[in-house]
């Protein structure tokens, strides 16, 4: 037996009878011949972490402050990082598929335009103006990327449960039990990181703005700090543990009313304090500015966009879809450079 076999069979052996089990794979678009030592899930793993350059590009991306100057404040790769370590977590105490989960995890967020939301926001918007059908969300744009832009625009060609997970997460401002009840992924693991990524979210954004001295450990809602508890810590780990004691031996994932609620609170807590707090909204002023600028650039100066992508599609939708997927793979700093290049006097080289 060879050892992809192995670890298959010693996934029937010990998975859950919920896990999605990587022999029970729907396969990937197109077939490709087995790894001798990888299951197929591992190899979706491995393939984003080395071929999936816009995994590279979320170290350049907002999490919630654009473009930090301070060197420990999270960015999207360390969200996505946490996101995967805490679904991980949670995996494999209930017996799912670890690296199924990762997979997803890692994948996750590889749609996020620059400037977190306030970029997608704004590119979405933009985007209709040239296009009324189309819409721009960075869960939806996850899976153009993995399967219509990377590698030359060949995709990653992922396994269909992978590319479902990355697509399936898109909670916005919803209550944990909505999302429990509205999101239908193929799979647990899906589930698992959905909800690990508002575990993280919620936990590491707090973490920053305490750390920044945004928000003062009093202001927090006395439920947050005596159900989920006072240290950054212990607040993932109650919500964690959480998920694991309620849905052991469940074919559901689920929470206690008490977490849900004070998890909630947080989130609602959070979206007033933070990330729709007048200092955002104003920087989300200046993220229009730029998005904006940068995309009717695009779709007006043939040069411009044939320099930047290489080809000037014919229609407008084209055009608009190809200017879309530009703008939305520039990290911050990219954004910015093009920005001052492009609409600010650099004075002239003779
Ligand atoms: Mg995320």
């Amino acid at each position: 037996m060879i050892i992809r076999e192995r670890i298959e069979q010693l996934e029937r052996e010990t998975l859950s009878p919920y896990a999605a089990l990587s022999t029970n794979s729907r396969g990937r678009e197109r077939p490709e011949e087995p790894c001798d030592v990888r299951t197929v899930y591992q190899r979706d793993r491995d393939r984003i972490i080395h071929q999936c350059k816009a995994f590279r590009r979320l170290a350049h991306k907002t999490q919630v402050f654009i473009s930090p100057r301070h060197d420990h404040i999270r960015t999207r790769l360390s969200h996505t990082l946490e996101v995967s370590q805490i679904a991980r977590t949670i995996a494999k105490a209930l017996r799912l598929n670890e690296s199924l989960t990762e997979a997803i995890a890692l994948g996750h967020d590889v749609g996020h335009t620059p400037f977190g939301h306030a970029g997608e926001e704004v590119l979405h918007a933009v985007y209709r103006e040239y296009d009324p059908d189309a819409r721009f969300h960075h869960a939806e744009h996850s899976v153009r990327v993995v399967t219509a832009l990377e590698r030359e625009g060949q995709g990653l060609n992922l396994c269909r449960e992978t590319v479902d997970g990355i697509g399936s997460h898109s909670k916005g401002r919803r209550g944990i039990a909505q999302v429990l009840e509205r999101e239908r992924p193929l799979t647990l693991e899906a589930l698992v990181v959905s909800l690990s990524d508002r575990v993280a979210y919620l936990n590491h954004d707090l973490d920053d703005c305490l750390g920044a001295g945004l928000i003062r450990p009093d202001d927090l809602p006395a439920e947050c700090v005596e159900v989920l508890g006072a240290r950054y810590s212990q607040r993932i780990s109650t919500m964690v543990s959480d998920i694991i004691e309620q849905s052991e031996g469940q074919s559901a994932i689920r929470l206690s009313p008490s977490i849900i609620g004070a998890v909630d609170a947080l989130k609602e807590f959070m979206y007033e304090r933070v990330y729709h707090s007048p200092p955002m909204i104003e920087e989300r002023r200046r993220v229009r500015m730029v998005i904006e600028s940068l995309f009717r650039l695009y779709m007006t100066s043939e040069d411009a966009l044939a320099a930047a992508v290489g080809r000037v599609p014919e229609s407008t939708p084209d055009r608009a879809r190809a200017v879309c997927d530009y703008v939305a793979g520039m990290t911050d700093r990219y954004a910015t450079d093009r920005y001052v290049e492009s609409f600010l006097p650099g004075g002239v080289v003779l």
